[in-house]
């Protein structure tokens, strides 16, 4: 008997550069910080949406074009994201992906980032700036879940299938995903802020 894995989600996670991170982390976080403290359009969108935390999701959306630490973050994405590109498959028709947004999430203790996918955009992803000890990592639902109506539970087999899986959040590092693909980020247990930079690449 032949059992077959067909329509695989695939999750790129990597880290961003093989050296430079702590310096290059410490300029994003000081920049990060200071939009916060300068952003009172987004800290005023955030205590509506964001509670206890602070996004500049609605209100400084495209940091790569204002910020050139963040254009710098810009270009080495970029590389992964072609990579991510080339492992999906994706036919691109000679267009390239280009970052669309790329914004600032800042969760203090208790802070959640509830379930959403990334409309409008075709790969999606998060760099992590600051993740103290015990922060959450990043939740990813089954595309399916919403399908299985008397479907059993499931056992972790061959690496696992679950209805969702947890990607620690680690300083450095890239995850990247396809757009439609839910995700959330449970609720900061720990006093430390968790700080991470999220984005959207699309192809048209
Ligand atoms: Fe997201």
């Amino acid at each position: 008997m032949t059992t077959h894995s067909l329509f695989p989600t695939l999750v790129y996670t990597k880290p961003l550069q093989p050296r430079g991170t702590p310096a290059f982390n410490a300029r994003l976080l000081r920049e990060c910080l200071q939009l916060r403290h300068d952003d009172a359009a987004g800290r005023h969108w955030s205590r509506q949406s964001y509670p206890g935390g602070y996004t500049s999701y609605s209100s400084v959306s495209r940091m790569q074009q204002v910020s050139p630490t963040f254009a710098a973050l810009e270009s080495k994405l970029s590389t992964h994201v072609r990579a991510f590109s080339r492992e999906l498959g994706l036919d691109l028709d000679g267009r390239d992906l280009s970052m669309t947004d790329c914004w600032v999430n800042i969760m203090p203790r208790g802070v959640v980032h509830g379930l959403h996918l990334h409309p409008l955009s075709t790969i999606s992803g998060t760099y992590y700036v600051q993740t103290p000890k015990g922060c959450p990592g990043l939740k990813l639902e089954d595309p399916r879940l919403d399908r299985m109506m008397a479907s059993p539970p499931r056992r972790a087999t061959r690496g696992g299938n679950p209805a969702w899986v947890v990607l620690p959040a680690v300083a450095g590092r890239v995850v990247l995903f396809e757009s439609w693909l839910r995700h959330e980020v449970p609720p900061n247990p720990v006093r430390e802020e968790r700080i991470s930079i999220s984005f959207n690449y699309n192809w048209f």
